[in-house]
């Protein structure tokens, strides 16, 4: 998962880097609005985390212009407490949800988590292909039953393809999904990458399968078309 945090507190936002980093949750954090619009159209996310008080805009007309240019992504909504017309007029101008600050952040990551999930058209905690279980919420994953060990990137691109499952991901956009400014992720990283986690799937029937040209698809062997 890839999230687009535009937050002026450095305190604040590395706070939040910190906990969505444990997760294996990519954030690019920015400190003002404007460069928010240019990384938006250029860059695939999941969710953007937006701060209302930003130095140079305001963070509803940064969602104003978005939504007014067509982008569709999950937008939560950071407000001071005292703020009630703010958050009315963001959720009226798109945003899909606010919280308060101060906020709690198990909040906030459950909050983020619906989000997303919602938006992939998803709306369960638990995602089941075949033999694999993944529950998002309490972070674990198991293959038959037993658990699956994976390391961060592993956990996302896992996530991805099974928040997918049965269409077709493209190189590019997990690519996306595994990057953040400061460590941008190759096409061919990813290549490295699905092969680590093919192995710790090697014991299932789920299987990553490479759709020439265009990317991956997650599917259960057991009812997968041949090809
Ligand atoms: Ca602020």
């Amino acid at each position: 998962m890839r999230i687009l945090l535009v937050e002026d507190d450095a305190m604040l936002a590395d706070g939040l880097r910190e906990a969505f980093a444990r997760l294996g949750y990519g954030v690019d954090h920015l400190a003002r609005a404007e460069p928010a619009l240019t990384a938006v159209a250029l860059h695939d996310f999941d969710l953007l985390l937006l701060d209302i008080g930003l130095p140079d805009m305001d963070g509803l007309e940064l969602l104003r212009r978005l939504r007014a240019a067509g982008h569709r992504l999950p937008v939560l909504m950071l407000t001071a407490r005292d703020a009630l017309q703010d958050r009315v007029a963001g959720l009226n101008l798109g945003a899909d949800d606010y919280l308060v600050k101060p906020f709690a952040m198990p909040e906030l990551i459950a909050r983020v988590q619906a989000l997303v999930r919602r938006s992939q058209s998803n709306a369960q905690s638990v995602m089941t292909l075949g033999e694999l279980v993944m529950d998002i919420a309490a972070h674990q994953a198991t293959l038959g039953g037993q658990a699956l060990r994976l390391t961060k990137r592993e956990w996302t691109l896992l996530e991805r393809l099974l928040l997918a499952a049965p269409r077709v991901l493209s190189k590019q956009k997990l690519a996306d999904s595994l990057s953040q400014w400061d460590k941008e992720i190759t096409a061919n990283a990813v290549e490295i990458y699905v092969s680590r986690l093919r192995a710790k799937l090697e014991h299932g029937t789920v299987l990553i399968r490479t759709v020439h040209g265009i990317g991956y698809r997650l599917e259960d062997a057991r009812d997968a078309p041949a090809g």
